[in-house]
Formats: C-alpha cells, structure tokens, sequence
C-alpha cells in the first residue's frame, strides 16, 4: 500500500487542483454568487487534506494517522478495534468518510456531556455543552448550507483520494503478479 507520506502527497495536489475547480465550476453551473462560491471553494478544499491527512481510511489500524492526534490518540481506539482493516466500513467512498465525521461527532459531543456532568458534580452550574455543539451545528446547517455541503464533499473526496489510490496499488499489484506468472510459465513452456 503507498505510504502516508505518499497519501499526503495525493491528497495535497488533489486538494491543490481541485479547489479552483470548484470555485470556477460553482460559478459557471451553480446559481452562486462570487463570495459563497469562494468559501465553498475554500471548505471543499479545506476538507479534503482534513480527511485525507487528519481522518485518513488507515486509522482503522494503529498507524502513523492517529500518531497525528497527539494526546488524543485514543478517540480512536474504540474505532480501530470494530472496524476491521480496509474494509467497506473503513475504505470506501462515500460511507466510510461519513462513519468517521459521524463517530467523531458523536466523541466529542460524548466528551462535552461527561465535562458539564463533572463540572455538575464538584457544586458548579456548568452550561451544557454538549445541546450548545449540537445547536451550532444545526445552526450551521441551517444558515450556511452550501459552505456545510461544500465542505461534507471535501470530506468524502479527501478520503476518496485515499481509497482509489490504495485500489490502484492493488489492482497494480494483482495485474503485475498474473503478468508475472503468465511471463513465467511462457518461459517453462520454452524449455
Ligand atoms: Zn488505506
């Protein structure tokens, strides 16, 4: 399989090329106006190296990609230890991009439930910050719908990039291997 740093590099030039796709694309076909097709542009892309170099395919196994967590490595372990290693759950196109930002949706809002309940607990009167995450998000969804779109197509594409460069190496592989074997046997045939 290519590396991460090679993956990195896929997704950085896809990102590259495909940002002022976008924005040139939302401008000619969509019914956009120049500053949201900018920020589209701008949350596809961003999106797109968040999910391939942050929310890579390969954190279903302990790699270099949940190193880049730092000290919050462990969100995901629970992950790593269900989804088994390049499976549809975890290398696919536009579900497993979606598996990912939905668990860690679900994390963090878990993480902010557990903070207000102990700051409850030691006698303070904490806001809820689990209902506040959700209400922006659904703020969010609801005034910047297109930004929100553009940016869940990045996410989807970053990982894509990843998924159809691992298919390649391997049907490179296999191609190789059944080339290999035909060479192979035209040469026994010889003798
Ligand atoms: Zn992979």
């Amino acid at each position: 399989m290519p590396s991460a740093r090679t993956h990195d590099t896929i997704t950085i030039i896809s990102g590259a090329i495909m940002t002022p796709i976008t924005y040139y694309a939302a401008l000619e076909y969509t019914q956009l106006g120049p500053s949201t097709a900018l920020a589209c542009s701008f949350w596809l892309g961003s999106a797109h190296l968040l999910s391939g170099i942050m929310f890579s395919p390969d954190l279903d196994i302990d790699s270099t990609i949940d190193n880049r967590w730092g000290i919050f490595f462990w969100i995901w372990r629970p992950y790593m230890w269900f989804i088994p290693h390049r499976s549809f759950w975890s290398h696919s196109l536009i579900i497993s991009p979606l598996l990912r930002l939905g668990y860690f949706v679900i994390v963090v809002y878990g993480l902010l439930f557990v903070m207000s309940l102990g700051m409850s607990q030691i006698g303070l009167i904490p806001p809820a910050f689990h209902r506040e995450f959700v209400e922006q998000i659904y703020t969010l969804i609801k005034t910047r719908p297109d930004e929100v779109g553009a940016f869940v197509i990045g996410f989807c594409t970053g990982s894509a990039a990843h998924t159809i460069a691992d298919w390649l190496v391997t049907k490179g592989y296999w191609l190789l291997g059944r080339y290999g074997r035909r060479l192979r046997r035209r040469y026994r045939d010889h003798q």
